[in-house]
């Protein structure tokens, strides 16, 4: 199991998971949200852990599912590179 230690350092600690996973007001809440990870000291743990788990829905280290998408594939393409 991947730990989640570095959460416990999130700056979205105590915030409405409603605005890290929007149902509703869905670009108010993503750009609310991202300003929440901008500032967050464990952001690219966060993004890191995203990326591990692959397919996670919701804002996480900074990152829209969509933009998730886009660097995993391009690590993807480094890894295939280097081989
Ligand atoms: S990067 Fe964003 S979602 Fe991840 S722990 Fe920090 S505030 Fe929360």
């Amino acid at each position: 199991m991947i730990s989640r230690e570095w959460a416990l350092q999130g700056e979205c600690r105590g915030v409405d998971p409603d605005i890290f996973f929007p149902s509703i007001n869905i670009s108010e809440n993503t750009r609310v949200a991202k300003d929440i990870c901008a500032r967050c000291v464990v952001a690219y743990e966060c993004l890191d852990y995203a990326l591990a788990i692959n397919g996670t829905e919701g804002i996480w280290g900074d990152t829209t599912e969509d933009e998730r998408r886009v660097i995993g594939r391009r690590r993807q393409n480094r890894i295939n590179d280097s081989r």
